[in-house]
């Protein structure tokens, strides 16, 4: 009789789900899963803190379209995770979270590293229990997946005691489970796609607005065919660009602002009317609204909606768009000559000129539009970025395009500072085939710029950018924070013009340190190759610590201005 160790059918549920690589930090007593895990096809990636393993595993399964698995040890280990659930419940991505505990038989007798870990997820997660037996790893692993899922993805915390890890079970009588979820996406109520398929037809000045929820069905088709048959411009949320490509004709983001503020019909996909969409008030009181969502509570949040349709974004488009068969006619040709785009493309023509100058500027220290400008040259269409840092990521909204599904990451729905350099190692590991830039503000950097190591040990030859002005918002927040006149110690900027390229140096990757405008596009050509031959490569780019960023359209200009 063959005996089984409960971190084996952990190993073991996470390859029958199909998923090929975890994220964690070696360390009791979930060390044995990470040893497990390799018997089973799954690569275990060992980082060096556990934020970024559970960041890490989130960037991994939305680049993937799949669940993200991070590993925690017990005590500190859980809680150093608890931020990664946090930003994947913000999020909506699919993550499953397993944390070490002390054992079960010793509860409360202040056992090392006794915690109760279940609470500190609760309200940030789908789901958080502890596992209380061996013999139902398998049933546990399949609910965790189950609800990391389906429905609007989200993250799921199981709690681990060492001895319900630890313990074996009889081979013979662990049950499987198979089938676990369906992969049938909802469809949208009829009645309602009808009705949405009418406004539409009759709207004077539609719009789209795309999100990252779009990311799980993936409707660049229908997305398409939707814009294009009805003339319809659209803007996207960070995160939900790339779907279509941001150079496609009918992408209005340039001018958001007038967008938002005159349409007289809005489609809402896979987006939420939260901050980010400025909770629906930017829109005329008058306009309809129509809003695509897997989650029916999300529907009518903040901004009374016209038609609400609870589905998936790909089954609803597909709807929509069969409602619309042989009634679009020369709709695209009246739109393009028609007001509506023609002053919102005016609008964004009077934007462009506003940061053109910026954007060639030989200013020393370096502008981060002059940054950002020259890595939009360098690296390819499907180039996988990861944003991350304040000034970073409200020029990076004007400047870095995406023309590829699940190419952006950043800080998203919470603005979580740190992400940029553990997205980029689960993006790489998601996608090997396409490069990989990260792109990073240097006190965002901070967070998890030891990750660097995980990448030059794991082999992912990624491109870590830093725009280092030297600070939060460079000296600009500390500036405005009302220190008493005088006041010597540095509190929000930092020591100046470090040489962030020489951590990457320590590791044995490929580095450059840049002060001169004109050197820049070189440095990055220089690091792109590098990581064409497998290398892993970071570029300190020194630059003005007192730059102001100047307004786009109505917004972007503020101190403490951030991606929308
Ligand atoms: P963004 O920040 O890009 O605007 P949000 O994170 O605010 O996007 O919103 C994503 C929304 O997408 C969530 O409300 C979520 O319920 C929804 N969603 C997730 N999966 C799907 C899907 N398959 N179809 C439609 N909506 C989805």
């Amino acid at each position: 009789m063959a005996e089984v160790e409960g971190s084996a059918l952990i190993a073991q549920s996470i390859q029958r789900e199909g998923i090929e690589t975890l994220f964690g930090l070696a360390g009791g007593p979930i060390q044995d899963i990470m040893g497990f895990a390799p018997h089973f096809g799954v690569r275990p990636i060992g980082v060096r803190h556990e934020q970024a393993a559970t960041f890490a595993a989130a960037a991994y399964g939305y680049v993937r379209n799949q669940v993200g698995v991070a590993v925690l040890a017990a005590g500190p280990a859980v809680s150093n995770g608890v931020t990664g659930a946090h930003v994947a419940y913000d999020n909506c991505f699919p993550l499953v979270i397993l944390g070490g505990s002390g054992p079960q038989r010793g509860r409360y007798t202040g056992t090392f590293q006794e915690t109760e870990n279940v609470p500190m997820f609760k309200g940030i997660t789908k789901m958080a229990v502890q596992v209380e037996s061996t013999a139902r790893i398998p049933e546990y692993m399949a609910m965790a997946f189950r609800k990391a899922r389906t429905g609007r993805p989200g993250p799921v915390y199981l709690d681990l005691p060492s001895d319900v890890i630890q313990n074996g079970v009889d081979e013979e009588s662990v049950r499987w489970p198979s089938n676990y979820y369906t992969d049938a996406p909802p469809g949208g109520n009829p009645d309602q796609v009808r009705r949405a398929a009418e406004l539409l037809l009759n709207a004077e000045r539609p719009m789209m607005i795309v999100g990252k929820g779009v990311r799980w069905s993936e409707p660049t088709a229908e997305l398409r065919e939707l814009i294009e048959s009805l003339g319809m411009p659209y803007i996207a949320s960070p995160m939900g660009r790339g779907f279509i490509p941001d150079d496609h004709l009918l992408n209005l983001g340039a001018a958001r602002s007038a967008i938002m503020g005159n349409a007289d019909v809005v489609l809402v996909a896979g987006s939420r009317l939260n901050w980010m969409f400025e909770f629906g008030r930017r829109f005329p009181p008058d306009a309809k609204i129509i809003h695509i969502d897997i989650e029916a509570e999300e529907i009518g949040f903040n901004r009374a909606v016209d038609v609400g349709i609870v589905g998936d974004a790909r089954a609803v488009l597909g709807q929509i768009l069969a409602e619309l068969e042989g009634k679009t006619a020369g709709m695209r040709e009246r739109a393009e000559e028609g007001p509506w785009l023609t002053s919102l493309r005016n609008q964004v023509e009077g934007n462009a000129g506003r940061i053109a100058d910026r954007l060639n500027s030989d200013a020393k220290p370096i502008l981060t539009h002059r940054l950002l400008h020259e890595v939009s040259q360098v690296f390819p269409r499907e180039t996988i970025y990861s944003v991350d840092g304040q000034t970073t990521l409200a020029t990076g909204r004007q400047v870095l395009q995406s023309y590829t599904p699940a190419s952006r990451l950043n800080s998203g729905s919470n603005g979580c500072m740190g992400v940029g350099v553990p997205f980029a190692i689960g993006a790489k590991l998601a996608r090997p085939d396409v490069p990989v830039v990260s792109v990073n503000g240097d006190c965002a950097f901070g967070f998890n710029a030891m990750e660097m190591e995980t990448a030059v040990r794991c082999q992912l030859p990624i491109v870590f950018i830093i725009n280092n002005n030297s600070g939060i918002v460079g000296g600009s927040l500390e500036a405005h924070m009302g220190l008493p006149e005088g006041y010597e110690e540095r509190v929000a900027t930092y020591t100046p013009d470090i040489r962030y390229d020489r951590i990457l140096e320590a590791f044995g990757g490929y580095t450059e340190n840049v002060t001169e405008p004109s050197e820049i596009n070189a440095a990055l050509q220089r690091a792109f190759q590098a990581t064409q031959e497998g290398r892993v490569a970071c570029v300190n780019v020194i630059s003005d610590h007192m730059e102001v960023m100047p307004r786009s359209g109505s917004r972007g200009g503020s101190l403490m201005g951030y991606d929308r």
